[in-house]
């Protein structure tokens, strides 16, 4: 019998709330029960894959090729689920599948409402993640602030579910905010009430309330917010702030809130703590030994949320190699304008990340270059690996007018252009070359020497290819071809021979790496800058 747990938010955005829940999948998981995490997203995009990474953050991808939130990154980060298309729901989905099948006739003649139609069509995809998976808890996340009007069809079903469903199989968490008001010095809890006030009068009574705070609460506050929202003491947890999110499942463990949970639902117990966690993972972050810095050459980097995932496997990298990561952020325009000596002449490690589109790229081709040229520790991720080719034939092969069909459309030299099957696809959603394929790499390589490993998959998220028209030159030239998709004959990984670490890649590795498990290549990045 499956268990559910909602997981609302309330007062204001961005308190955590994925990885508040991800957290409790952890703390759960640590009791040895088997758990997954869907994402429910309030916005009428299908997915997020069309939208701009300074509306949506990060596009994260899942082994099965769904373009999803990056909230199901912390969800695979923190836990062993198993996360795909169906742990992403968003309103454009469940109106798709009901405008088609209304199309199709499929509700005999009714009139289709949000309610029961939609509400109905929320549950059942909630309902065939648990069935399928034969999982003893499910959590499921609502994005966005109760009071949004967008978010009310989920609330909505939530309510139902619960109804449904016998009380002890689904719990409902809120997570608010209990904010520090400085010229009072005090905690403040009416939002708090407000926001429960909101959840109750649609028929939401929360079981525990996890207080997203600065500091710790003390009793009276607690005991406050108890009483004016209807829940036990004992149910009012806190989210005090913490500097890194992997301690978050810890914070939540002294206070026994997986207990208090395994309690409410009625499920069994299991024995084991995260003191393996907190000594392979914590303590490394916090007591590191050394202190590395990235140059990260990226368009987005205004916005810490568009590259979640590769911040969050340069931590991972810092994990194992002992060294605390400082980012330094360098914009590829200002690169263009006053050149790369500029910016990184002390950076030992220089990292491009994935993109779309034209602007700044001259800016990256030469921040490739520049790593090239410096033997700087380099690694260039899908379009990172692209703009890395593209200085390589200009300079090393003689071809100086080479360049992505993605930026010019007629250049004379395409040695990145569009995948064969792209040309005709004329829809932007989901048609990109998406999910885990296969690569294959060669002896004696930087790739083979991280992976231990001839054969693994990665996961894609692209339309153009290295053109293997040139490929004969270019390895004259030097450039090592390490990794290749067997079954199509696609590049999947290029080196350089003479160089420390030079390495790019067509796939993202950011999105398998997890704390206590770097992900090879950014490991060796870390370890040979
Ligand atoms: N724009 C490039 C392509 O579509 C790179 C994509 C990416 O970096 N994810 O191939």
């Amino acid at each position: 019998m499956t268990k559910f747990i909602f997981v609302t938010g309330g007062v204001v955005s961005s308190l955590g709330k994925g990885i508040a829940s991800a957290s409790i999948g952890k703390i759960l998981e640590a009791k040895g029960l088997r758990v997954s995490l869907i994402k429910c997203d309030p916005y009428i995009n299908v997915d997020p894959g069309t939208m701009n990474p300074y509306q949506h953050g990060e596009v994260y991808v899942t082994e099965d090729g769904a373009e999803t939130d990056l909230d199901l990154g912390h969800y695979q980060r923190f836990t062993n689920a198993a996360i795909g298309f169906e742990n992403n729901i968003t309103t454009g989905k469940i109106y798709d599948t009901v405008i088609k099948k209304e199309r199709k006739g499929d509700y005999l003649g009714k009139t289709i409402q949000v309610i029961p139609h939609i509400t109905d069509e929320i549950k059942n995809r909630i309902r065939k993640v648990a069935r399928k998976k034969n999982l003893d808890v499910v959590i499921i996340e609502i994005g966005g602030t109760v009071g949004d009007i967008e978010s009310l069809p989920f609330l909505e079903a939530i309510r139902q579910f619960r109804i449904e469903e016998k009380p002890e199989n689904a719990l409902s968490i809120h997570v608010t905010l209990v904010p520090y008001i400085k010229s009072a010095d005090e905690v403040k809890t009416k939002p708090t009430q407000h926001s429960v006030g909101r959840l109750r009068e649609i028929g939401i009574q929360p079981d525990i309330l996890l207080c997203r705070c600065q500091k710790p609460l003390s009793k009276t506050v607690k005991e406050k917010i108890a009483l004016f929202c209807n829940v036990c003491q004992k149910d009012v947890f806190e989210a005090v702030d913490v500097e890194s999110v992997y301690e978050v499942p810890l914070k939540f463990q002294e206070q026994c809130l997986g207990e208090r949970i395994a309690v409410k639902l009625g499920v069994k117990k299991g024995n084991k703590d995260l003191s393996g966690w907190k000594k392979k993972v914590i303590e490394r972050i916090y007591y590191p030994k050394k202190e590395k810095e990235v140059a990260m050459v990226g368009k987005y980097i205004g916005l810490q949320d568009a590259y979640k995932s590769i911040y969050e496997a340069l931590i991972h990298a810092g994990i194992a190699n002992n060294t605390k990561i400082k980012i330094k952020k360098v914009d590829p325009e200002c690169i263009e304008k006053y050149g790369p000596d500029k910016y990184l002449k002390n950076t030992e490690a220089v990292l491009i990340p994935g993109g779309f589109g034209l602007r700044g790229i001259e800016g990256k081709i030469q921040a490739a270059g520049y790593a090239r040229r410096n033997n700087i520790s380099f690694l260039g991720i899908c379009l990172g690996m692209q703009v890395a080719v593209i200085d390589f034939a200009r300079n090393c092969c003689n071809l100086k007018k080479a360049n992505s069909s993605e930026f010019e459309p007629n250049t004379p030299e395409p040695v990145i252009g569009l995948m064969p099957g792209q040309e005709n696809i004329k829809e932007k959603g989901a048609t990109m070359r998406l999910g885990a394929y296969r690569c294959r790499v060669r002896k004696n390589t930087k790739a083979f020497k991280a992976y231990r490993s001839f054969s693994f998959t990665e996961r894609h998220r692209h339309r153009y290819e290295f053109n293997n028209r040139y490929k004969k030159t270019m390895e004259r030239e030097g450039l090592v071809f390490s990794g290749y998709n067997p079954s199509r004959n696609l590049v999947e990984i290029i080196e350089l021979k003479n160089h420390k670490w030079f390495l790019g890649c067509q796939f993202h590795p950011e999105f398998k790496s997890k704390p206590e498990k770097a992900h090879p290549l950014f490991r060796d990045f870390i370890k040979y800058a």
